[in-house]
């Protein structure tokens, strides 16, 4: 069965100043299917945003191709979206004209969204929060109303960038629950960006992992432990293992190229 996602010997260089080029992506091939989440693991400046603003259509490729639904990607479209790791609210509206914001673009009516977004603010412990300003909220509270507006609109693929990268490790941990929760009774596909091994073991039912830049897909390994999970299982420890060993190695290659050049 083709994925929801296909990807395919999808390249991007970025061409920089003094007519300097930067290859942040390589020749990635890459399947996901509904219901998915997956977690794409990798050191920073390994390309993980860039592979998800291609993913999402802000950028174009350099080659290859992005099918979503079937379709080659050219530009954003509403059955995905994305949620980034610095909180993107608009500080002039309140949290729950925050949350509407993507519904009033398309048009919904005015009670339609409001109900659609007090459904949600309620799911994200946000109720009663509707007419405060993002400044007055803490950032783990923030991060909740922009996943809350993500999920307003409704995409079938939720795009995820190191989105509790900047919480403090209670309110990440909490976080990582709610969205897990979320998942477990929605389904909807998740491709979730980080560079903890222990976070992508502990949410990812698939875990792909990218080398150093140019960043190629080096590892591509299910999850099988029940959800929720626990750290200090044995097996989770094992994928951890697993997990550091593949970045490890990628390591060890570069050094290698390093001295022979
Ligand atoms: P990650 O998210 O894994 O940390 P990025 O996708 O942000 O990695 O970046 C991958 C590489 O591409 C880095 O070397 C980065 O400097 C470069 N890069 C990303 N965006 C741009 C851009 N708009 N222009 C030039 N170089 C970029
Ligand atoms: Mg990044």
């Amino acid at each position: 069965m083709s994925g929801i996602i296909e990807i395919e010997e999808l390249s991007k260089t970025f061409h920089v100043k003094n007519s300097r080029e930067v290859e942040a992506l390589k020749e990635i091939d890459l399947s996901i299917k509904e219901h998915e989440f997956v977690c794409i693991l990798g050191a920073s400046g390994s390309g993980k945003s860039t592979l998800l603003r291609l993913m999402e259509g802000l950028i174009k490729p350099t080659r290859g191709s992005i099918k979503v639904f079937g379709e080659e990607l050219t530009e954003p479209i509403s059955k995905t979206g994305m949620v980034f790791q610095q909180y993107t609210l608009l500080p002039w509206r309140n949290i729950i004209d925050n949350v509407t914001f993507g519904l009033e673009i398309r048009g919904v009516s005015k009670k339609e969204r409001y109900k659609i977004a007090n459904d949600i603010l309620l799911k994200f412990g946000l109720k009663g929060f509707n007419d405060s300003y993002p400044h007055e909220l803490s950032g783990g509270m923030q991060q909740r109303v922009a996943i809350a507006r993500t999920i307003a609109t409704s995409p079938k693929i939720i795009y995820m960038d190191e989105p509790f990268g900047a919480l403090d490790a209670i309110t990440r941990k909490e976080m990582q629950k709610e969205l897990m929760d979320f998942w477990l009774q929605d389904k909807r596909t998740i491709v979730f960006v980080t560079h903890s091994v222990e976070e992508a073991v502990l949410l990812g039912n698939r875990v792909i992992v990218m080398s150093s830049r140019p960043g190629r897909v080096i590892g591509d390994i299910d999850i099988n432990l029940p959800y929720p999970r626990d750290k200090w299982n044995e097996k989770f420890g094992s994928y951890v293992k697993k997990l550091i060993n593949i970045m490890n190695d990628d390591d060890i290659n570069d050094k290698i190229i390093e001295n022979v050049s």
